[in-house]
């Protein structure tokens, strides 16, 4: 959370100037459960439900849009019933195979505090003349606390070598853009809960053996003391830069959302977040959902 509003967060740019200037009303503490459909092809009502009390309310409305992002959207559509004729809802869960190389430098680097982000080239977007497949951009990220640098030592070693440590390391991350499979899924269980089923294809993890080796090439160069990588198909526990769970298109047989992102057999829902790519893109998601959004929003707001 931004101390200062610098960084253009959807509460400093959307959500303050809606709730002064357009009577938006914005309910904390309370969960979307699911939509209530007339069985008519029509969404009549969605089911809110408050957390302390699990009091449940039902709001009615003309148009109904769901942003509840690439996990919990799928989860609204699967216990509203609204799974469409394409089977899709849910599957095609993507979140990036990235690449990573870390480096302890002689000189202290910046990576810590200075080069959080900025570093960073697209030169290996499309691959390279020997490798050509596509993986992504490559960036500069931010290097965990003394804390957690000591963690993740095999052994115990002070604070004041931790700290030293903190100031020459260098993390390099490549994104490597993940293909959809079906069968990589947000799943609901009898019980409600969220089941999350996830493999990286043999290519992906390839692609990122293949990252993970120029990354240290790019650390070699740069006069790095010692190094080590890792490969995004070891990281089971990523949950960042999911997409791809409610992906749209022009059929309703293979898609979800039509390319308004409004679902294909009730016209009156759209749903709005990063579910909605069909493949995870070579760089960061945020922006072109925001960007996604934007579109839908002004679609919206003419024909609705
Ligand atoms: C640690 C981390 C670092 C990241 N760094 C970057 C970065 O540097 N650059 C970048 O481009 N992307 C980054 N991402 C990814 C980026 O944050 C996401 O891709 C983006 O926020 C997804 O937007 P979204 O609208 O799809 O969903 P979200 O931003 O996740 O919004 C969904 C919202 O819906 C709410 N919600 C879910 N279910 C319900 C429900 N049933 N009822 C009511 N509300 C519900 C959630 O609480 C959440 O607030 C990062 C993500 C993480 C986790």
């Amino acid at each position: 959370y931004c101390p200062n509003d610098s960084r253009a967060s959807t509460l400093v740019c959307a959500i303050d100037g809606a709730v002064s200037n357009y009577h938006l009303q914005v309910k904390t503490n309370t969960e979307a459960e699911c939509l209530v459909t007339n069985g008519k092809g029509k969404v009549v009502g969605v089911k809110l439900r408050w957390r302390d009390s699990g009091t449940i309310e039902t709001l009615k409305a003309k148009t109904y849009i769901i942003a509840a992002g690439a996990i919990g959207s799928p989860v609204i559509l699967i216990k509203s019933g609204l799974t469409g004729r394409s089977g899709q809802v849910g599957r095609n869960y993507m979140y990036h195979c990235g690449a990573l190389a870390a480096g302890l430098f002689s000189q202290p680097t910046g990576g810590a505090d200075t080069f959080i982000k900025q570093l960073g080239f697209t030169d290996l977007y499309f691959g390279s003349g020997d490798f050509p497949h596509k993986l992504g951009y490559s960036q500069t990220v931010p290097i965990p606390g003394h804390l957690s640098i000591q963690e993740n030592l095999p052994v115990p070693i002070p604070d004041a070598i931790a700290k030293f440590l903190l100031k020459r390391i260098l993390a390099m991350t490549g994104f490597v853009e993940d293909l959809p499979q079906p069968e990589n899924r947000v799943e609901v269980t009898n019980t409600g809960a969220i089941h999350l089923v996830h493999k990286f294809h043999p290519y992906d993890i390839y692609r990122s053996r293949y990252y993970m080796s120029q990354l240290k090439k790019v650390m070699r160069h740069a006069g790095v003391v010692f190094m080590f990588g890792a490969t995004g198909d070891k990281d089971d526990r990523h949950t960042a830069h999911q997409v791809g769970t409610t992906r749209f298109g022009t059929d309703p047989n293979t898609s979800v959302l039509d390319p308004y992102c409004r679902l294909h057999d009730h016209d009156n829902v759209f749903v709005v977040d990063g579910g909605f790519m069909p493949t995870s893109l070579g760089v960061s998601p945020a922006l072109t959902i925001v960007a996604n959004a934007l579109r839908v929003a002004d679609y919206i707001k003419e024909t609705c």
